[in-house]
């Protein structure tokens, strides 16, 4: 059969291209704001109604477009950022392909106004999927407006694939989020169903961008990070390690201020707090990469946010480091308040009863989390926004002095204390009031008190101890009084006869002991003697599970192997509590157990008092 092969028109190409560049509104909305960063905006507003779906304004005070080059803006390919292939390795600007005009001009009615400079009159240009139907001379300020209205109603696919008004907001709102934040020096407007959701100052502080799109108490949790190698710079904000999310949505990375998705910084910033934070938590980060240019390709995808990285293994270490020694110098003692958490209660849309109490509760934790786990600060609910919006906004317009927000700002984060200079001090100038529990040490130190959580501690000190031991191959072997039968499964004999290199590296002595079964005589010496030897079972699990073996020894077998080995006996005399704080001031911050639970929690004496009515 003969079949007839056709040019496609360029309008069915466009529709076709806008499957790959507006996959949703906030694609649009992303396209569109990123257009106004490249026109050299310095104020941008977004407007939406109803999840962008019938409604998304886009006005900015940039350059503008020429009257002459309004339709052409609107052709597939057409771009003023790059005019050949060279210029694709140094590229600066946000958009460079030429297509997201056109592409969204294909599938909406799209109205844009736009002026220069240099013009005494703007022009207006309404295109209806894809026909051009009015363009004419307008009377309008410098810069561009774009409004993009009936987002799909041309491709019925598309249109049922939307979802509900207020998921298509929250992902808008976790767009224009990256976007501000990543341009502290723009100020932006977001406006969602008549009701301002945040404004930024624009003023190129990061910090004071975060405050306004974030909240408080998040920023409250972020550690400034800054660091410079060779001819690369990381630059932003990092979580404290017990300020955790349940996903990765707030772990924010630009690099040279592109927003990007990339497994590798993910990895790095992940390895940089493994151990220090809970198991299946994230931490968050708001983080620029400055790199050379023509070392990364971000061509990849016509989203444009993932990106290849020339020297993989460079950046890695180099992110990695950085957010290490920044954690060691500044993570704080987690504090315990008696204060009633306010915003993060407030967030909540359908304020449900909650079970927390006043005292003792764990204050900006992973805990506290839970509660409003589904509720990111930036992923704001249609209700939170009409609700707290407004109110949001107004905090900020009635703080105009933004030198005072600072001061205030840094003097309530100076309350806390650092994991660091506390260890700094500890040796001699604390008091040791005793235990509680069997548990917890209880110190006192100037104007707090401290509870130390001894397992944890013990089980972190063993499991260095280990590890330094392992590292070093000289781990140090006991014999066991009587040497122990194990009876195998085939399948776990055969696992451990072949692992039985890690295992007397571990200073396990197992021996044969025929017909499935194996003898082992001697045990690490740090473990103590071992209880019962179930654990060998679990670590043959894991090892029929894991990819790489070596990994898993150093992350999953030592950790349980130390919590077998916490001593049963937990009543701890004068002494003993003495010698646990000499050892603990061999670590170094975060202070936390293998598990990345605290080791360390304070309360100071300002808020005990505070909470019997001593001072208001
Ligand atoms: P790209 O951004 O990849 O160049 P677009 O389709 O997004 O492609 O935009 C096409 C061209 O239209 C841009 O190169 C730019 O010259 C112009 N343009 C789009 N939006 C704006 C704006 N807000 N201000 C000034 N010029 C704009
Ligand atoms: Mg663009």
């Amino acid at each position: 059969m003969n079949r007839k092969i056709e040019t496609l028109d360029d309008l069915t190409i466009n529709k076709i291209a806008a499957g790959e560049v507006v996959e949703a509104p906030c694609s649009v909305v992303k396209e569109l704001v990123e257009n106004s960063i490249d026109a050299g905006a310095s104020a941008i507003t977004l407007e939406i109604r109803e999840g962008g779906k019938k409604y998304i304004r886009v006005t900015d005070n940039g350059v503008g477009i020429a009257e002459e080059y309004v339709e052409q803006a609107f052709m597939r390919h057409s771009t003023s950022k790059i005019t050949n292939i060279d210029d694709l390795g140094n590229i600066s600007s946000l958009g460079f392909r030429g297509e997201a005009l056109a592409s969204i001009a294909a599938v909406s009615g799209i109205e844009m106004v736009t002026r220069t400079k240099e013009q005494k009159y703007g022009t207006l240009i309404k295109i209806v999927g894809g026909e051009i139907v009015a363009i004419k001379k307008t009377g309008c300020p410098i810069g561009t407006t774009v409004i993009v209205k009936n987002l799909f109603f041309n491709t019925p696919v598309r249109l049922k694939f939307m979802k509900s008004n207020s998921t298509e907001t929250m992902k808008i709102s976790r767009t224009i989020t990256r976007l501000s934040l990543s341009n502290s020096g723009i100020s932006f407007k977001y406006i969602n169903n008549n009701s301002i959701v945040f404004v930024t100052p624009g003023n190129k502080k990061l910090s004071e961008a975060i405050l306004c799109v974030l909240n408080k108490e998040t920023f409250k949790n972020l550690i400034y990070i800054e660091e410079e190698e060779l001819n690369m710079k990381l630059q932003g904000y990092i979580g404290q390690p017990n300020f955790v999310r349940g996903n990765r949505n707030l772990q924010i990375v630009y690099v040279n201020g592109r927003y990007v998705k990339s497994k590798l910084l993910g990895r790095a910033i992940e390895e940089a707090y493994k151990e220090k934070i809970i198991i299946n938590k994230y931490p968050i980060c708001v983080l620029n990469l400055t790199i050379d240019p023509s070392e990364i390709d971000i061509n990849v995808h016509p989203s444009k946010i993932e990106i290849k990285f020339e020297k993989e293994e460079q950046i890695q270490e180099f992110v990695y480091s950085s957010i290490v020694k920044t954690l060691e110098k500044n993570t704080t003692i987690p504090r315990l308040s008696v204060t009633e958490p306010k915003f993060r209660d407030s967030q909540k849309p359908n304020s449900m009863p909650t079970t927390r109490t006043k005292i003792g509760d764990l204050e900006d934790t992973g805990e506290g989390g839970n509660i409003t786990e589904n509720i990111l600060a930036n992923e704001i609910s249609e209700d939170y926004i009409q609700k707290s919006g407004v109110r949001r906004t107004n905090s900020f317009i009635d703080n105009q002095n933004n030198d005072n927000r600072e001061r205030t700002r840094v003097s309530d984060i100076s309350e806390d204390i650092l994991q660091s200079s506390f260890l700094d001090i500890l040796s001699d100038q604390y008091k040791i009031i005793g235990q509680i529990f069997d548990t917890y040490i209880i110190l006192e130190k100037g104007q707090s008190v401290y509870l130390i959580d001894q397992h944890a501690a013990h089980e972190r000190l063993l499991y260095n101890k280990f590890l330094k031991e392992i590292k070093d191959e000289r781990v140090v072997s006991q014999r066991l009084a009587e040497p122990r039968v194990l009876e195998l499964s085939n399948e776990d004999y055969i696992l451990l006869s072949d692992n039985i290199n890690l295992f007397v590296k571990l200073g396990f002595h197992i021996e044969d002991f025929g017909t499935g079964a194996v003898i082992i005589r001697e045990v690490p010496m740090v473990l103590g003697e071992p209880r019962n030897f179930s654990f060998i079972y679990e670590i043959l699990d894991g090892i029929g599970n894991s990819d790489s073996i070596t990994d898993y020894f150093e992350d999953t077998i030592i950790q349980r192997a130390c919590k077998k080995a916490i001593k049963a006996r937990d009543r701890l005399d004068y002494y003993e509590i003495e010698q646990l704080i000499e050892e603990l001031l061999t670590l170094t911050p975060p202070l936390t157990c293998p598990h990345g639970r605290p080791i360390i929690l304070t309360m100071r004496q300002y808020d005990i008092e505070k909470h019997f009515k001593r001072i208001q």
